[in-house]
């Protein structure tokens, strides 16, 4: 019986790592894919909208919370065979780390201080430091319109922070997901993570917030005319990328607030809560960010991170 299983109006906050966001109008926890196929079903059967919840570390939820069913993923059992890892979706990237490190494994350190479950890697092709996470994906195991369908990595459509399953009008739910990775030295696989982790907490801040907000912008889509303009965008060439954080660093906007929100002085890319932030504030930087860059350098931020209950 699900309706055993719903509760009612559930504040999202706390799990998300922004820590901000309403109620949600109904909430389950999905602890195997048998809780997952009743939630999907219920959702069909009353016509009400539905989201799927991972670590909540990519996501602004609005103040006036989400009029739906949110699905909290709990599926967590993981397996290693040989050199791969076979997770269920809400798995920790934090915890595929420790087991590749235990398991002498290489090709994961990248993701040590990624917050977020592998089943939110996947959707979003989550990455850092050139690495993605559609490098090791095999293949991945989704519900779709209540069956189960599996898909090798070609099948994702993996690109830059995008995959199958954030293109419009995918409703994938993801349940399992193989990682091939490779035999490694223990020694240098705990030196990669160390340096990983090192490098974020010199990079980023430590207040609560949902990680980068814009995609970084592909550097062979800016026109000659712009880099005669601002010649110091060529120092990105080789990296392939413009950081969207430096576009709105070189708007001064860094330490920009609104309420108990602030861009971070750390890290332009990244929007700091230092309290109880609205989800409204946050929004109005964002638009701030998006018209100072537009104003500069005519570039469209897009975003990185996902709304959930604003539209
Ligand atoms: C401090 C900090 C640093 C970060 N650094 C990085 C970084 O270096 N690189 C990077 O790529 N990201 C980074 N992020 C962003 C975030 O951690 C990743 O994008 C992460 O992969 C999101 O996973 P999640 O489980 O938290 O997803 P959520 O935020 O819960 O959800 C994100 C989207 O995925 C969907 N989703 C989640 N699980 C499933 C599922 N099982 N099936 C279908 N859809 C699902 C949700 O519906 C939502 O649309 C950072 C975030 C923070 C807070």
């Amino acid at each position: 019986m699900i309706e055993k299983k719903l509760q009612r109006n559930v504040i999202l906050a706390p799990f998300t790592t922004f820590k901000i966001g309403g109620p949600a109008a109904y909430f389950i926890e999905a602890h195997n894919e048998d809780d997952l196929l009743q939630a999907l079903q219920w959702v069909k059967s009353t016509n009400i909208p539905y989201f799927i919840l991972g670590g909540g570390s990519n996501i602004l939820i609005a103040d006036k919370g989400f009029d739906g069913l949110v699905v909290k993923m709990r599926m967590n059992t993981y397996t290693v065979l040989k050199t791969n890892i076979i997770a269920d979706a809400g798995v920790f990237l934090s915890t595929l780390v420790s087991v590749s490190l235990k398991n002498s494994l290489t090709g994961l350190e990248w993701a040590a201080g990624v917050p977020g479950t592998i089943g939110g890697a996947v959707r979003g092709n989550a990455g850092a430091h050139g690495h993605s996470i559609s490098e090791l994906v095999t293949t991945v195991r989704v519900i779709r319109k209540e069956s189960v369908v599996e898909l090798e990595n070609n099948n994702c459509k993996f690109s830059y922070r995008h995959s199958i399953f954030k293109k419009k009008n995918n409703n994938d739910s993801i349940v399992r997901v193989v990682l091939k990775l490779k035999k490694g030295n223990n020694l240098e696989i705990e030196k990669g993570i160390t340096k990983h982790i090192t490098y974020r907490n010199k990079t980023q801040p430590f207040q609560s917030s949902c990680g980068c907000i814009f995609k970084n912008i592909n550097f062979s889509a800016i026109d000659k005319e712009s880099l005669r303009k601002f010649p110091e965008m060529n120092e990105f060439k080789d990296y392939g990328q413009i950081p969207s954080g430096w576009l709105i660093d070189s708007c001064s906007l860094k330490r920009t607030k609104k309420g108990k929100v602030a861009i971070s002085d750390i890290h332009a890319n990244f929007i700091e809560n230092s309290g109880s932030a609205t989800a409204h504030d946050v929004r109005e930087l964002i638009a701030r960010a998006k018209s100072a860059v537009k104003q500069k350098f005519g570039i469209d931020l897009e975003e990185e991170i996902i709304y959930v209950g604003f539209f």
